[in-house]
C-alpha cells in the first residue's frame, strides 16, 4: 500500500493533520492502535493555563511546540481549527485565544480555550456566583459525584439542590453497577431524553440553573441542545467519570469527516516497526497490513498514555523509529518524591527541530514530522496546554507538508 502521508495516531493530533491534509488534496491514511485521550476528555480544550495565552506563550522557551509554531501564527491556526472543525459538525465554543472559565466536576473553574458544544465556557470567574442550582442525577449512576459538586458552587455562593431521576429505561442497566458507566447510559439516552427533560420540568422550583451530568449526545449531537430547550431554566452539563462522552462522540466526528473527504482509517492497527534509509523514512510495517509506504509520515502516537512514549526503569524512548527523546540527564532528575509536584518525565517526548522534524542521532528524519503529545517540551499538565499542542501542532504540520 502507498499513500502520500501515512499518518500513525489516530487521536486529536492525527485526526486533525489527516482531515487538513485530506483538504489538500493529500491521499492519507491513518494507523489507529486504539483508545486515546480524547475518550477521557473533559470536554474543554487547553491553550495555555494564562490569563492572556498569547502573551504566555511569547516567553516560552525555545524548545516549547508553541515557540516552535510562532506565537504570531497561534490565531491563524486557531481560526483554521475552528473552521475545520465546523466543517466536521462540531462548533467549539470560545474566542480565539482568550482562555474562559469551566465548570469542573468539584463546583470549580478552570481554565479552557475551546470546549465541546455542550461544555459552556465563562468569559470571567463572576459569571458562576450566586445562582440557585439544580442537580439532577439518574438512580444508580456513581461516577457523577453531586456532593462534591455541590459544595464546590456553594463555596461560590450558589445555593444548591439534589434530586435524583429513576427512569424505567435505565433499569436493565441498574441491574448491574458496572454497566451504569457514561457511555451505556448515553446510549439510552439518545431516545430517553425527552423523560430526562419531561421529570426535569415537573422538579423545577426557583432555580436559574439546572445541572446534569455529561451523559448526553453519543450518537445524536443535537440531545444536549434538545435538552435546553425544552427545560424553563439554563442547563448545564458536567463531566463525569471517563469515559468521556463528548471526548468519544468528538473522535466518531473527525473521524467520519476524514473518511468523507477520502482518508483512509486503519482502525485496530499497530505501527510496529520502520524502514528507513539515510535520513529519510520509506515505509512503516502495521501489524495488519504489513508494510505500509509513502513520501511523508507524521508520527502522531501521543505520549505514555497511548505507549507513543515508553520507558523502562533507565530508559524513556519512542519506540517505532527510536527516535531521539527530550529529557533530563540522570534518572533522579525525572521524577519528584512528592507524588503531588509537577513530575518532569511527564513532558518527556520526541525531539524534533524547528519544523517538527523528527530528530534522530541528533539530525532531523527529512520526511518525519511529529506533533501532539509525543513531543518533547510541553509539560501539558502543568502549562494546561494538551488539546492546543495537538490541534495546533497538527494544522502547522499539515501546512508544511
Ligand atoms: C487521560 C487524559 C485526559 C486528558 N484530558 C484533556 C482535556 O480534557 N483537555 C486537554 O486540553 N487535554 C487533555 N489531555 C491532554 C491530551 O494529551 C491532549 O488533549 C490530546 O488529546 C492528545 O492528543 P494526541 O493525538 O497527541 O495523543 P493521543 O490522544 O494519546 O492519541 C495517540 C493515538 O496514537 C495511537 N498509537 C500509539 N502508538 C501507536 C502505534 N504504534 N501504531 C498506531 N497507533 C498508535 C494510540 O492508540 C492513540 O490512539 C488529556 C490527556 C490524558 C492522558
Amino acid at each position: 500500500m502507498e499513500f502520500d502521508v501515512v499518518i500513525i495516531g489516530g487521536g486529536l493530533a492525527g485526526l486533525t493533520a489527516g482531515l487538513a491534509l485530506q483538504e489538500k488534496g493529500k491521499r492519507t491514511a491513518i494507523v489507529s492502535a486504539g483508545q486515546n485521550a480524547l475518550h477521557f476528555s473533559s470536554g474543554a480544550f487547553g491553550l495555555l493555563d494564562a490569563e492572556d495565552p498569547l502573551q504566555a506563550a511569547k516567553e516560552l522557551p525555545e524548545h516549547h511546540p508553541y515557540a516552535r509554531i510562532g506565537a504570531e501564527n497561534l490565531p491563524k491556526y486557531t481560526e483554521a481549527a475552528k473552521a475545520l472543525f465546523g466543517k466536521a459538525g462540531i462548533a467549539l465554543n470560545g474566542e480565539p485565544l482568550k482562555n474562559g472559565w469551566r465548570l469542573t466536576p468539584q463546583g470549580g473553574l478552570k481554565r479552557a480555550w475551546m470546549t465541546l458544544p455542550e461544555v459552556d465556557i465563562f468569559p470571567d470567574k463572576e459569571a458562576i456566583k450566586g445562582h440557585k442550582v439544580l442537580i439532577v442525577n439518574l438512580l444508580g449512576y456513581l461516577d457523577f459525584n453531586t456532593s462534591f459538586l455541590a459544595l464546590g458552587l456553594e463555596k461560590q455562593g450558589c445555593s444548591c439542590r439534589i434530586e435524583t431521576l429513576r427512569l424505567p429505561e435505565m433499569e436493565r442497566l441498574r441491574e448491574n453497577p458496572s454497566e451504569m458507566r457514561s457511555v451505556n447510559i448515553a446510549r439510552v439516552m439518545d431516545s430517553a431524553w425527552i423523560k430526562v427533560a419531561a421529570e426535569i420540568k415537573t422538579l423545577v422550583k426557583d432555580e436559574d440553573w439546572i445541572i446534569l451530568p455529561l451523559v448526553f449526545g453519543l450518537k445524536d449531537a443535537t440531545v444536549p441542545d434538545r435538552i435546553r430547550e425544552a427545560v424553563p431554566a439554563k442547563v448545564l452539563f458536567v463531566g463525569t467519570m471517563p469515559p468521556s462522552v463528548p471526548g468519544m462522540r468528538t473522535q466518531m466526528q473527525l473521524k467520519k469527516a476524514y473518511e468523507a473527504l477520502g482518508g483512509t482509517f486503519l482502525m485496530g492497527d499497530e505501527a510496529i516497526s520502520a524502514k528507513t534509509e539515510g535520513s529519510r523514512v520509506l515505509s512503516v510495517s502495521t501489524r495488519n497490513l504489513g508494510e505500509v509506504k509513502a513520501a511523508e509520515f507524521v508520527l502522531a502516537t501521543g505520549s505514555y498514555f497511548s505507549k507513543g512514549i515508553a520507558s523502562d526503569m533507565n530508559h524513556v524512548f519512542e519506540p517505532i523509529f527510536g527516535a531521539d527523546v527530550l529529557l533530563d540527564e540522570g534518572r533522579s532528575a525525572w521524577y519528584d518524591p512528592d507524588f503531588f509536584s509537577p513530575q518532569a518525565f511527564l513532558s518527556y517526548g520526541v525531539a524534533t527541530d524547528g519544523q517538527f522534524r523528527v530528530l534522530k542521532d541528533q539530525a532531523p528524519m527529512d520526511n518525519l514530522h511529529a506533533i501532539g503529545s509525543v513531543l518533547g517540551g510541553a509539560r501539558s499538565l502543568e502549562l494546561g496546554c494538551g488539546a492546543g499542542v495537538a490541534i495546533l501542532t497538527a494544522l502547522s504540520v499539515a501546512e508544511t507538508i
